[in-house]
């Protein structure tokens, strides 16, 4: 079971990606979704508090559990104990003895087990100067598990002998590691089992002679005439997540580039997007209109194209986007600073080659997914089907 995939729809990215369609696009079919906004930022908080593991943090829900702060968490556990004894399935059923009741008895077993830890450890006895509820999770063990599953080809019901030759391994072995789902960044930089020789002489790509090439065979098959680059084809929601992008980009080049000028054209202190403004907490990076205008093309003609199962599909589309760009207008402070560079490979076209660079990886990894979705799978389901039936 993949608790994380299940966390994540209680968070706040949730909720703000709900507030956004109902209140800033006005999306009717996201109207009254204020009920499920506020069961989500409550479950996201009892997790936070829950899974408390920073001393030292500021958020007020991922402190440890101390004298100072518990009368707000007995308070704000109070408050919570009758919202998730007041909720209420569509037939009026109280969820709490509904057939659906595992997950809301566990949230308040989970608050009250904690408060009385924190009551008779932390205040009356002062066994301990503050709680860290992190340590209570059976993430570790379930860590050590998935460890021992997988030493046998993911086998849910090992032998005895099975059972005693994995954890000899494990215990021998390595460390425990656990696969991780994590969110999925892009990670350049990161090569796994390469050969170091070939992996630093691929990373420097010149984009610039490798369009030069593709110009000469011929391979560009793509009707670019029928491409119309007009801002005004994108809905202000795909104007809005493009910007939002944008500002990955900007905080992922700000680590790349060295140079001060080119920083400084990368960002502003206005916000574009209103997706921005409803995710900020103060700190999202707002990206300059430069670098918007460029992904709005790249991104029209990453819509335009359906050709992605070719070759080398980025250095196309990078191709394709410098195509429309009109250079003369992007990033139009930087024209004196380029003069004294090599004009086939200065600082402009370098910075809106990554900007592309990024933006198309981005693109591409979400649209895997999409055609990676997960499917029936008759494995899976089948394995639930044995689990549960305890054979
Ligand atoms: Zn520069």
């Amino acid at each position: 079971m993949k608790v994380k995939l299940a966390v994540q729809v209680f968070s706040t990215s949730v909720t703000d990606a709900l507030e956004y369609c109902v209140k800033d696009q006005g999306l009717q079919q996201f109207k009254h979704s204020e009920a499920t906004v506020t069961f989500c930022r409550t479950v996201d908080k009892l997790f936070d508090i829950f899974n408390t593991r920073n001393f030292l943090s500021k958020n007020s829900f991922r402190r440890p559990l101390s004298n100072t702060n518990f009368s707000f968490i007995k308070s704000f556990f109070d408050e919570n104990r009758k919202y998730i004894l007041g909720l209420k399935s569509l037939e009026g059923e109280e969820l709490v003895y509904s057939k659906r009741k595992k997950g809301f008895l566990g949230l308040l077993i989970n608050m009250t087990s904690i408060e009385s830890i924190v009551q008779k450890f932390v205040v009356e006895k002062k066994y301990l100067s503050y709680l860290l509820t992190y340590k209570l999770s059976q993430d570790h063990i379930e860590t050590f598990f998935c460890a021992i599953r997988s030493r046998g080809g993911f086998n849910n019901n090992p032998t005895a002998s099975q059972f005693e030759a994995a954890y000899k391994r494990l215990l021998i072995h390595a460390e425990i590691t656990s696969k991780s789902s994590a969110n999925c960044l892009p990670q350049d930089d990161t090569y796994i089992l390469n050969i170091a020789s070939t992996a630093s002489s691929k990373k420097k790509i010149d984009y610039m002679t490798d369009n030069v090439d593709r110009l000469d065979d011929g391979e560009l098959n793509f009707d670019i005439d029928e491409i119309l680059i007009n801002e005004e084809n994108h809905s202000q929601y795909v104007n809005d997540v493009v910007i939002y992008i944008c500002g990955f980009i900007v905080k992922k080049l700000k680590l790349k580039i060295n140079c001060s000028e080119c920083c400084s054209q990368l960002e502003t202190n206005t916000s574009f997007s209103k997706l921005i403004s409803r995710k900020d907490k103060g700190g999202l990076v707002k990206p300059s209109a430069n670098v918007i205008n460029v992904c709005k093309i790249a991104e029209t003609i990453f819509r335009t194209n359906r050709n992605y199962c070719t070759g080398n599909v980025i250095l196309k589309l990078i191709y394709l986007t410098k195509e429309q760009l009109n250079l003369a207008n992007i990033f139009p402070d930087l024209s004196n600073h380029i003069l004294d560079q090599d004009p086939l490979n200065n600082h402009l076209l370098q910075m809106i080659n990554l900007i592309l660079k990024y933006y198309f990886t981005i693109r591409l990894h979400h649209k895997n997914m999409q055609i990676n979705e997960v499917k029936d799978r008759i494995r899976h389901k089948y394995s639930k089907l044995i689990t549960f039936k305890n054979q």
